[in-house]
């Protein structure tokens, strides 16, 4: 899918698909992903539409989305049914799928860990995962302008600092935390630790 006209047949399916704030923010995240793409070597129409489908299913209901991993035999944990928030990952690979014709595994994939991240993201998951969380129509986190500035210059500390804050946010209510996140969060963590230990080696 490269032609003009293609990828303005999938932003219009999908305007349709979302409420104006969630079209809005589904095209910032999907320049910002190509941004990335750019700085990093990740092929652009895969960020591109990572970006442009990541949240397809973001606006059914809860009730739709449950239906819908029933039918289609989804495999759901009881987490996820607990919190619709988390469902929308898996029910938008199957959407991105389904409705969308996406058929490429590592956009899939990305689709899956979007919102809680996992540990060892592929670069393409570690892109689609730090766009959606500066691009520039998003305005309440923390730390954002400093955040936007290490994603171009070290995209694994970022994912880690994302991944901090985000754990950092939801301990006021650790109910809602997926065990992914924390898992991500201690990969990312040694990541880190040894990046800084073979950087004090090299420096000596
Ligand atoms: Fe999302
Ligand atoms: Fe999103």
């Amino acid at each position: 899918m490269k032609t003009k006209s293609e990828w303005e047949d999938l932003e219009q399916k999908l305007q349709n698909a979302l409420t104006q704030n969630r079209y809005r923010h589904t095209l910032g995240v999907s320049y910002t992903a190509c941004a990335l793409a750019m700085r990093y070597g990740e092929d652009l129409n895969s960020a591109r539409r990572a970006g442009l489908l990541h949240d397809c299913a973001k606006c059914m209901s809860n009730a739709e989305m449950r239906q819908l991993a029933k039918k289609k035999k989804i495999e759901v944990s009881a987490f996820e049914l607990e919190h619709p928030a988390l469902l929308h990952s898996k029910i938008g690979v199957y959407v991105a799928g389904s409705t969308y014709g996406i058929t490429d595994p590592r956009i899939l994939e990305a689709i899956r860990w979007h919102t809680t991240g996992r540990p060892g993201m592929t670069l393409l998951e570690s892109i689609l995962f730090t766009a959606d969380y500066i691009e520039p129509n998003r305005d309440k986190a923390p730390r954002l302008p400093e955040l936007r500035r290490l994603a171009f210059t070290d995209l694994d500390r970022c994912v880690y600092e994302i991944l901090h804050d985000t754990v950092d946010y939801l301990s006021d209510n650790p109910k809602s935390m997926d065990p992914m996140t924390l898992k991500a969060l201690e990969f990312y963590r040694n990541r880190i630790v040894e990046a800084d230990r073979q950087d004090g080696c090299s420096a000596r």
